[in-house]
Protein backbone atom coordinates (compact mmCIF):
# COMPACT_ATOMS: atom_id res chain seq x y z
CA UNK A 1 0.00 0.00 0.00
CA UNK A 2 1.31 3.55 -0.89
CA UNK A 3 2.32 5.29 2.06
CA UNK A 4 3.35 9.26 2.83
CA UNK A 5 1.87 11.10 0.08
CA UNK A 6 -1.69 10.23 1.25
CA UNK A 7 -2.25 12.44 3.86
CA UNK A 8 -4.33 15.07 2.35
CA UNK A 9 -7.34 14.66 4.39
CA UNK A 10 -8.50 17.69 5.96
CA UNK A 11 -6.68 18.62 9.07
CA UNK A 12 -8.84 19.05 11.82
CA UNK A 13 -5.78 18.38 14.80
CA UNK A 14 -7.18 14.54 14.90
CA UNK A 15 -7.00 11.58 12.99
CA UNK A 16 -10.40 10.05 13.87
CA UNK A 17 -12.91 9.86 10.83
CA UNK A 18 -16.61 9.27 11.15
CA UNK A 19 -16.24 9.67 15.44
CA UNK A 20 -19.99 11.03 15.24
CA UNK A 21 -22.97 10.10 17.74
CA UNK A 22 -25.92 10.86 15.47
CA UNK A 23 -29.49 11.61 17.82
CA UNK A 24 -31.83 11.54 15.38
CA UNK A 25 -33.19 8.21 13.92
CA UNK A 26 -31.22 6.23 10.99
CA UNK A 27 -32.93 6.11 7.62
CA UNK A 28 -35.04 3.36 6.69
CA UNK A 29 -32.77 1.85 3.63
CA UNK A 30 -29.42 2.96 3.39
CA UNK A 31 -28.11 5.12 1.74
CA UNK A 32 -25.52 3.76 -0.70
CA UNK A 33 -23.60 6.48 -3.00
CA UNK A 34 -20.25 6.87 -4.34
CA UNK A 35 -19.20 8.11 -0.33
CA UNK A 36 -20.46 4.78 1.11
CA UNK A 37 -18.76 2.37 -1.70
CA UNK A 38 -15.57 4.15 -0.68
CA UNK A 39 -15.75 4.10 2.76
CA UNK A 40 -16.20 -0.06 2.20
CA UNK A 41 -13.52 -0.14 0.06
CA UNK A 42 -11.33 1.67 2.16
CA UNK A 43 -12.85 -0.18 5.38
CA UNK A 44 -11.95 -3.63 4.00
CA UNK A 45 -8.46 -2.74 3.25
CA UNK A 46 -7.91 -1.36 6.55
CA UNK A 47 -5.91 -2.84 9.45
CA UNK A 48 -7.08 -3.56 12.52
CA UNK A 49 -5.19 -2.69 15.46
CA UNK A 50 -5.99 -3.76 18.66
CA UNK A 51 -3.82 -2.11 20.63
CA UNK A 52 -5.45 1.26 20.16
CA UNK A 53 -8.88 0.91 21.75
CA UNK A 54 -11.46 3.61 20.21
CA UNK A 55 -12.35 6.26 22.08
CA UNK A 56 -14.59 3.97 24.19
CA UNK A 57 -17.04 1.85 22.81
CA UNK A 58 -19.66 3.89 20.23
CA UNK A 59 -22.82 2.92 20.15
CA UNK A 60 -25.34 4.38 17.41
CA UNK A 61 -28.75 5.68 18.36
CA UNK A 62 -29.92 2.62 16.20
CA UNK A 63 -28.62 0.57 19.30
CA UNK A 64 -25.68 -0.75 16.72
CA UNK A 65 -22.68 -0.98 18.47
CA UNK A 66 -18.96 -0.67 17.42
CA UNK A 67 -16.28 -2.84 17.89
CA UNK A 68 -14.07 -1.80 20.53
CA UNK A 69 -10.70 -1.29 18.78
CA UNK A 70 -9.72 1.33 15.70
CA UNK A 71 -9.42 0.42 11.69
CA UNK A 72 -6.25 1.94 10.11
CA UNK A 73 -6.98 3.41 6.91
CA UNK A 74 -2.93 3.77 5.71
CA UNK A 75 -3.37 7.22 5.13
CA UNK A 76 -2.80 8.13 8.13
CA UNK A 77 -6.85 8.24 9.51
CA UNK A 78 -8.15 6.15 12.03
CA UNK A 79 -11.67 5.40 12.07
CA UNK A 80 -14.54 2.69 13.28
CA UNK A 81 -16.41 -0.25 12.81
CA UNK A 82 -19.57 1.99 12.54
CA UNK A 83 -18.24 4.30 9.69
CA UNK A 84 -19.99 2.36 6.72
CA UNK A 85 -23.30 2.28 8.66
CA UNK A 86 -22.93 6.25 9.38
CA UNK A 87 -22.71 6.98 6.32
CA UNK A 88 -25.24 4.94 5.27
CA UNK A 89 -27.88 5.60 7.42
CA UNK A 90 -26.95 8.76 9.13
CA UNK A 91 -26.02 10.93 6.07
CA UNK A 92 -27.66 13.67 7.38
CA UNK A 93 -25.20 14.27 10.77
CA UNK A 94 -22.08 13.29 9.13
CA UNK A 95 -19.82 16.56 9.06
CA UNK A 96 -18.78 17.86 6.37
CA UNK A 97 -14.88 17.82 7.35
CA UNK A 98 -15.65 13.75 7.44
CA UNK A 99 -17.80 13.56 3.99
CA UNK A 100 -14.62 15.36 2.65
CA UNK A 101 -11.99 13.06 3.86
CA UNK A 102 -14.23 10.39 2.92
CA UNK A 103 -13.85 11.77 -0.70
CA UNK A 104 -10.47 11.74 0.00
CA UNK A 105 -9.97 8.08 0.27
CA UNK A 106 -8.02 6.21 -2.74
CA UNK A 107 -9.06 2.80 -2.25
CA UNK A 108 -11.26 2.61 -5.32
CA UNK A 109 -15.12 1.49 -4.37
CA UNK A 110 -16.69 -1.46 -3.84
CA UNK A 111 -20.59 -2.48 -2.68
CA UNK A 112 -21.08 -2.97 1.34
CA UNK A 113 -23.12 -6.39 2.16
CA UNK A 114 -25.48 -6.42 5.37
CA UNK A 115 -22.78 -7.10 7.70
CA UNK A 116 -21.10 -3.74 7.41
CA UNK A 117 -24.22 -1.70 7.10
CA UNK A 118 -25.16 -2.74 10.48
CA UNK A 119 -28.84 -2.83 9.15
CA UNK A 120 -30.71 -1.16 12.75
CA UNK A 121 -32.87 -3.80 13.72
CA UNK A 122 -36.44 -3.03 13.41
CA UNK A 123 -38.13 -1.41 16.59
CA UNK A 124 -39.06 -3.88 19.00
CA UNK A 125 -43.21 -4.60 18.75
CA UNK A 126 -45.14 -2.93 21.69
CA UNK A 127 -47.56 -5.30 23.44
CA UNK A 128 -50.78 -4.30 23.66
CA UNK A 129 -52.43 -4.27 27.28
CA UNK A 130 -54.55 -8.09 26.05
CA UNK A 131 -51.23 -9.61 25.02
CA UNK A 132 -49.76 -8.32 28.14
CA UNK A 133 -52.75 -9.82 30.28
CA UNK A 134 -52.37 -12.73 28.74
CA UNK A 135 -48.72 -13.57 29.16
CA UNK A 136 -49.34 -12.97 32.68
CA UNK A 137 -51.81 -15.29 33.55
CA UNK A 138 -49.89 -17.91 31.62
ZN1 LIG B 1 -27.17 4.04 13.70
Amino acid sequence: MATGQQNDYVNKGETGLLYIEPKKEPLTKPLIDAYTRKMTAAFRQAKVNYERSCFGFHSCECRVESEPHTYELGNGLVTNSLCIHYLAFHREEVPDYDLKNVESLKFGEEEPNEEELNTPEKPVKVMTREEWLEKEQR
